[in-house]
C-alpha cells in the first residue's frame, strides 16, 4: 500500500502524465520529461542538503526545500520506477560527519510526513483508519505538540544518570556529541528515578541568543549563522565543550523510545512521564478526541509562533494511542502514525511558464511571470511582478525556470532567485517589446527612469486601467463596478471615459450580457452614491502619476478644496509636507493638461459633488497615529473600519512594528495580534475601538 500519495493522478489521451498537486501545482509532462525533472529535483536537493547538513551553511529557506521535495514525491508517486535510494524522499537526510564517534541507534530514527493544509490533515486520518481497517467514521484521538525547529536527539539514561547523547544523523547512525549536550542546562543529568531509558528531543537555540550570537559574530567579523537552527547545530557539533558552554542552548523532550517496557499507553501519557522524570517539555501539547478537534490548535499555533522565544515551523500530529502506532508501524523513512503540519509558507518554488507585458494606467510596461499554479502564504497565486527590465535582468530569470516567489500577507508575490541547477537548456530569454502591446505605439525608457512607457497617451490598455483604478475601492468605490463591467461599458461603447459611467441609464445596461433588471437598478444606486466622494478619494481616482493614497490625504488636507490643488502653483505644491520635486511636476502637470481640465468639468457637469473637508481630517484626533487591523470585525468591514481610521485624520497599515499606535483585533485574530503582543504595542478589542471612533 502507498502510504502517503498528495498528488491525484490523471493519464492524458497520450498516456502523458497529469498531476495535480495538494498544493495546486500542475505539470503536464511526458515521462522522459518527468524522469529529466525528477533528477534536476534531486540534484538541485542535494546542493541544498550537502550545505545544510554537512556545511551548516543552508542555502534556501526550509519552505524552499520542502517545496522541492513536494513536487519530487508527486512525480516519484507517479512513477515509482525512477525512485532511487538516495533520494532525499527516500532517506533521511542528516549524516555523521567524520568529527565525532559514530554510534548505531537501537532504534532506527524517523522522519515526519508534510502536510500543508487542514485537507491534507483529513487525509492523514483517513489513512491512519484505512490502515487500521477501521469505519471512515471513528473518533481517532491525536495529540498535538508544536514541531520546535532544532536538532532532533537521542539522549541515553541509566540508572537515572545522563550517559550519551547522539544526533539523528542518517537515522541509522548518529554521532556522539555527549561532550556539547552535557552543557546544555535543560538537560537533566539526573533524573528523579533511577531508570535506564532513552529519550528523544530537540536541541534549539532561543531567539533571542541567537540574535545575540550573530551580533556578537559580526562585531568580531565572524560568519553569521542562518538561523537558530544552524546556530544550534554548528554550536552541538562543536570539539571544545567550552565554546558550547558559553552559548545558550535550551532542550525540549517528547519521545521515549521503548514505552510499552515502562507500561505507557498512550502518547499524552510519554509527555506527562517525561515531565515527572524531570525532563523538561513544552507546555502546549494538547490531547483532542478527533481529528476535526485539531483543526483549532493548528490555527492557535500558527499566531502563538511570534509570541515564543524559539522557533517552529508548524505542529506534529501524532496517533494517541501506541497500541495504534505499533500497528501502523513505518515505512523507510517516515513513521505512519504521525504527520508535520507546517505553517504557511511565505515562500515556494514554481516555474515561469511565460513572461507578458501588462500597460498600466500611467503607461508603464510591467513584465509579469505567468507561473504554475501554487499555494503560496495560505493563497494560490499564478503570476508574479517582475517590476521593469533591469529586476529581469538582476534576477537572470528566463521563462522555463524553476523560481523561488515569496509572498507575505496580502502582497502581490515576488520572485526572489532562479534555481540555476534545474535549467535542461530549453530556457528562453524575455525581451521588452519595442511597441505597446496593447496600441502598438513606440516604447520608450525615459533618462534614468527604470520603467519602460507606451508613448501613446490615449492608448486604449491605459484608458482602461485608469477605469478599473477610478472605480476601485480606495477611489470611487462603486458597488459592483468591477473591471468585467468596465469592459463590457468600455467594448459596447457605452462610456469613453469615467466620467461617462455617471450618465449611465437603465436602458443602456439592461441589454447588456449577464444584467438584469435587478442587477442594472443597483449598479446605478451604487452609481448615484459614488457621485458624492471625499475629496482624498477623487484625488486618487484620477490617476496622476506619482500620487498614492497618502499624498491625495496629504494635499486634500492641505489645500481643502479642488480650486485650490488646481490653481496650486509649484511652490505651493512644494509647501505640502512630503511631496518632493517628482510630485510636485506631477499634479502641476496634470492640471494644466486641457484634456484633463475638460475631463474635471465634465465630471462635475455629470454630478459629481466634492464633499467638503471634514475638519476631523485637517487636524484629527488620530492625526500621527497608525493602526493595525487584524481578524474579523463584526459591526463593520475593515474597509470601513480604515475609512473612519483615515477620517479622523490617522493612517493604516499592513504590518506591526514598534511604532504601530493600535492594533485591532478582531475575531481569529492573525499572527500580527501576537506580534503586537511581544513588542508592547497597545490591542484594542471591537468594542474598544468602537468606543474610539464614536
Ligand atoms: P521532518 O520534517 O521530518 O520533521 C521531523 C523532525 O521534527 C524531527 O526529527 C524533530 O527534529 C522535529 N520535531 C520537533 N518537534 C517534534 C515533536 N514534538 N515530535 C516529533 N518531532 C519533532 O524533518 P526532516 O525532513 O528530517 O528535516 C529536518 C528539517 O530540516 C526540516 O524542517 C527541513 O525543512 C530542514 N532542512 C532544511 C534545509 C535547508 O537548506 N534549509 C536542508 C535540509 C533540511
Amino acid at each position: 500500500m502507498s502510504f502517503t500519495n498528495d498528488c491525484v493522478e490523471r493519464q492524458d489521451l497520450f498516456g502523458n502524465c497529469i498531476l495535480f498537486f495538494g498544493n495546486c501545482t500542475c505539470i503536464f509532462m511526458t515521462k522522459s520529461e518527468a524522469k529529466i525533472r525528477i533528477q534536476k529535483l534531486k540534484d538541485q536537493m542535494a546542493d541544498i542538503d550537502y550545505h545544510h547538513y554537512v556545511l551548516d551553511e543552508p542555502i534556501v529557506s526550509d519552505a524552499v526545500r520542502d517545496s522541492l521535495k513536494r513536487e519530487l514525491k508527486s512525480l516519484e508517486d507517479q512513477y515509482p520506477e525512477f525512485i532511487t535510494s538516495d533520494s532525499p524522499t527516500q532517506r533521511i537526510g542528516g549524516r555523521a560527519l567524520g568529527k565525532f564517534a559514530k554510534i548505531k541507534h537501537s532504534i532506527p530514527k524517523y522522519s515526519l510526513d508534510d502536510v500543508f493544509s487542514f485537507d491534507e490533515v483529513l487525509e492523514f486520518d483517513a489513512r491512519v483508519k484505512r490502515f487500521l481497517e477501521l469505519p471512515a467514521a471513528t473518533d481517532i484521538a491525536y495529540t498535538c505538540e508544536l514541531k520546535i525547529d532544532g536538532l532532533n536527539m537521542t539522549f541515553i539514561y541509566e540508572q537515572g544518570l545522563f550517559k550519551k547523547a547522539v544526533t539523528r544523523g542518517d537515522g541509522i547512525i548518529g554521532e556522539d556529541v555527549t561532550h556539547t549536550v552535557k552543557t546544555v542546562k535543560s538537560v537533566p543529568l539526573k533524573l528523579k528515578q533511577p531508570v535506564d531509558i532513552e529519550v528523544g528531543g530537540e536541541v534549539y537555540m532561543p531567539i533571542k541568543s541567537f540574535e545575540a550570537l550573530n551580533k556578537f559574530a559580526a562585531k568580531s567579523g565572524e560568519a553569521l549563522f542562518a538561523n537558530p537552527r544552524n546556530a544550534a547545530a554548528g554550536t552541538v557539533r562543536q570539539l571544545d565543550p567550552q565554546v558550547a558552554a558559553s552559548r545558550d542552548l535550551q532542550a525540549f523532550f517528547y519521545a521515549v523510545y521503548s514505552p510499552t517496557e515502562k507500561n505507557i499507553t498512550a502518547q499524552k501519557d510519554i509527555l506527562e512521564y517525561l515531565r515527572a522524570l524531570g525532563f523538561r517539555v513544552e507546555q502546549h501539547f494538547s490531547l483532542f478526541k478527533n481529528i476535526a478537534a485539531v483543526k483549532n490548535f493548528l490555527v492557535k499555533a500558527d499566531s502563538l509562533r511570534a509570541s515564543l522565544d524559539f522557533q517552529i515551523d508548524g505542529v506534529v500530529i501524532k496517533v494517541n494511542d501506541l497500541n495504534y502506532q505499533a500497528r501502523l508501524g513505518r515505512t523507510a523513512k517516515c513513521v505512519r502514525w504521525a504527520a508535520a503540519y507546517k505553517f504557511a509558507a511565505e515562500e515556494v518554488t514554481t516555474v515561469v511558464e511565460d513572461i507578458q507585458v501588462q500597460v498600466g494606467r500611467t503607461g508603464v510596461l510591467t513584465p509579469v511571470a505567468h507561473l504554475k499554479p501554487v499555494l503560496v502564504a495560505g493563497s494560490t497565486v499564478s503570476r508574479a511582478t517582475l517590476h521593469n527590465e533591469d529586476e529581469i535582468k538582476r534576477l537572470g530569470v528566463k521563462i522555463g525556470d524553476t523560481v523561488i516567489i515569496q509572498k507575505a500577507g496580502d502582497v502581490i508575490p515576488d520572485i526572489v532567485k532562479v534555481l540555476e541547477k534545474m535549467r535542461t537548456g530549453h530556457e528562453r530569454d524575455f525581451k521588452m517589446p519595442k511597441n505597446c502591446p496593447v496600441c502598438g505605439s513606440a516604447v520608450t525608457r525615459v533618462g534614468a527612469e527604470v520603467a519602460h512607457r507606451c508613448t501613446n497617451k490615449n492608448c486604449y490598455a491605459q484608458q482602461r486601467e485608469k477605469l478599473y483604478h477610478f472605480v476601485s475601492r480606495t477611489a470611487f468605490d462603486i458597488d459592483g463596478l468591477g473591471p468585467k463591467i468596465i469592459d463590457q461599458l468600455l467594448d459596447s461603447d457605452l462610456i469613453k471615459d469615467a466620467a461617462d459611467i455617471f450618465t449611465l441609464t437603465k436602458d443602456d445596461l439592461e441589454p447588456l450580457e449577464r444584467f438584469a433588471e435587478k442587477s442594472a437598478d443597483n449598479l446605478l444606486t451604487a452609481i448615484t452614491k459614488a457621485k458624492h466622494i471625499a475629496l482624498a478619494k477623487f484625488i486618487f481616482a484620477l490617476g496622476i502619476r506619482n500620487i498614492g493614497e497618502k499624498t491625495a490625504r496629504d494635499l486634500s488636507a492641505h489645500f481643502t478644496t479642488l480650486e485650490k490643488i488646481k490653481s496650486a502653483d509649484l511652490a505651493e505644491l512644494l509647501a505640502v509636507p512630503e511631496v518632493g520635486p517628482i510630485v510636485a511636476e506631477s499634479i502641476f502637470e496634470w492640471f494644466h493638461d486641457k484634456n484633463n481640465l475638460k475631463f474635471l468639468d465634465k465630471l462635475l457637469a455629470n454630478g459629481i459633488k466634492i464633499e467638503k473637508l471634514s475638519a476631523a481630517l485637517v487636524g484629527g484626533k488620530f492625526k500621527g497615529q497608525t493602526f493595525v487591523l487584524t481578524g474579523t470585525l463584526d459591526s463593520l468591514s475593515r474597509e470601513a473600519a480604515k475609512a473612519k481610521i483615515i477620517a479622523l485624520g490617522g493612517e493604516t497599515s499592513e504590518s506591526v512594528s514598534a511604532k504601530t499606535s493600535y492594533v485591532v483585533a478582531g475575531a481569529n485574530p492573525g499572527s500580527k495580534l501576537a506580534k503586537a503582543e511581544k513588542l508592547g504595542v497597545k490591542v484594542l478589542d471591537e468594542q474598544e475601538f468602537l468606543r474610539l471612533i464614536k
